[in-house]
């Protein structure tokens, strides 16, 4: 811990991630950025999946809060219980470290304000109690949080729960979105509860002192138009966040990363090789994963697929069968965990097959690396419908019902071989190009994070 005397008439901010390795990314890269403009900073992290001390920059302070999760909530599927849990179990503690933090300003520096992940709805209240002013943060896209907004109006009129039956129809209040991307949450139970949380969700930022979103005006400037009109508060539209800083003053990895995948990219040919991988959470049935090994396998490209543990439902580890790994040779690399940034960035890679999870789609974006999207749960839908129906930067694996070889197959050549594939190449060009400028200084991004900064919110 840095002596406090540093500390003293510094400016001080709290954050507050929600621990996914989705969320604690953003949620650092915000620290790092702040930190670069002056801030000090601590993380408050629950003990479950909290980051490693040793990778945090040394005057950064980590504070790890008592959460009473057990094991098997803190890794199950039921994302809902998990989250009220945190809230309930988190607040108190939470708000005892605010109040000394509070008492030792004199020596540890005013606490500026607090960053709380959107999910983290009781602590924002609590710091609201304490006097404090306390922003949520948004780590997925402003379309998403607009889907949070209109969640009770949506159910209300029937699109939600989603049913067969109206899966293809267009949500008219909430364009460019059709039902089937709204949220896959089939059955009734769960979607109450779903609609439970996005309902305390939203109460708590309405009654925050700001919404902080990691997107940028320049390519969702009309939905952030949507939200200021919707709720009245500052909001900050400051991302992607892993463009405002550098890559190696953020080490927020829960896993650890299998990195001889750069050196087997070295071997390959530029602009030759698909990455696959869904993120650190969705997980896939025994038969979509082999439907997708045969796929890549037939499809005779070279690849590197993040095979994580537990990515295929009840099993912690997943081998190919003998038949498929001889088809596939040296031709592809299976790693656990991936540097995925210096995996985009690597000049043999030539497109991202991805579940489209906002962080993945964003890195793929900044890299100017096109996708072949896979959605399969969450704002996984949305961001897919915007990559290949907005912005035109990817193709999608048509599916049925059940993913299919051929499917794979044919999503890949539509990608990486032909005049379809030439021109998203180009519009993912451009649209790089536009990330890059609106995270460069002076663009929207550069202008909306100082505002931050230099707000007394
Ligand atoms: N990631 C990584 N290595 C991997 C796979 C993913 O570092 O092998 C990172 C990726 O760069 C991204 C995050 O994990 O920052 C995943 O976030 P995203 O929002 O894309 O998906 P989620 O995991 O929330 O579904």
């Amino acid at each position: 811990m840095a002596p406090s005397s540093t500390n003293r008439g510094r400016r001080r901010v709290l954050l507050l991630p929600l621990p996914y390795q989705g969320h604690i990314n953003p949620m650092l890269r915000l620290a790092a950025t702040l930190h670069s403009r002056g801030l000090a900073v601590t993380i408050l992290h629950p003990e479950t999946r909290a980051p490693d001390r040793r990778k945090l920059p040394a005057d950064y302070r980590l504070v790890t809060i008592p959460d009473g999760i057990s094991p098997e909530l803190a890794a199950s599927e039921d994302i809902a219980s998990f989250v009220f849990a945190l809230n309930k179990n988190c607040a108190a503690p939470f708000g005892d470290y605010l109040a000394g933090a509070l008492r030792k300003e004199e020596e540890d520096g005013r606490v500026a304000f607090v960053v709380a992940d959107v999910d983290w709805f009781a602590p924002l209240s609590v710091a609201r109690e304490l006097g404090v002013a306390a922003l949520a943060l948004m780590t997925s896209s402003a379309a998403r949080f607009l889907v949070y907004l209109a969640y009770p109006s949506l159910s209300h009129k029937g699109y939600l729960p989603v049913q067969d039956s109206n899966f293809n129809t267009a949500v008219e209040e909430l364009p460019p979105f059709f039902v089937r991307d709204l949220h896959r949450v089939m059955d009734m139970t769960r979607h109450l509860a779903y609609a439970d949380l996005l309902a305390h969700i939203v109460a708590g930022v309405r009654q925050s002192s700001g919404l902080i979103i990691n997107t940028s005006g320049d390519i969702e400037g009309m939905e952030i138009e949507r939200i200021h009109s919707e709720i009245a508060l500052p909001v900050f539209a400051v991302g992607p966040l892993h463009m405002m800083t550098s890559s190696s003053s953020v080490e927020s990895s829960l896993l650890t990363e299998d990195r001889s995948c750069l050196d087997w990219l070295d071997t390959q040919r530029p602009n030759s090789v698909l990455y696959v991988s869904f993120g650190s959470l969705v997980g896939i049935d025994t038969d979509e994963f082999l439907e997708l090994a045969w796929g890549l396998a037939d499809s005779q490209r070279p690849f590197v697929w993040v095979v994580r543990p537990r990515l295929v439902h009840g099993c912690k580890s997943s081998t190919l069968p003998d038949e498929l790994q001889e088809k596939i040779g040296n031709r592809g690399r299976i790693v656990s965990w991936a540097p995925q940034q210096e995996v985009l960035r690597h000049p043999s890679v030539a497109a991202f097959l991805t579940h489209c999870g906002w962080n993945s789609t964003t890195e793929s974006i900044s890299e100017g690396v096109p996708m072949i999207c896979r959605p399969l749960s969450g704002d996984q839908m949305g961001t897919a419908r915007y990559v290949c129906d907005v912005w035109k930067v990817g193709v999608r694996v048509e599916v049925e019902n059940q993913l299919k070889r051929e499917q794979v197959q044919t999503a890949i050549t539509r990608l990486m071989d032909g005049k379809e594939g030439e021109e998203v190449r180009e519009r993912m060009r451009d649209l790089r190009h536009v990330v890059v400028k609106c995270t460069s200084e002076g663009g929207t991004s550069d202008v909306a994070l100082q505002r931050l900064v230099d707000s007394n919110v």
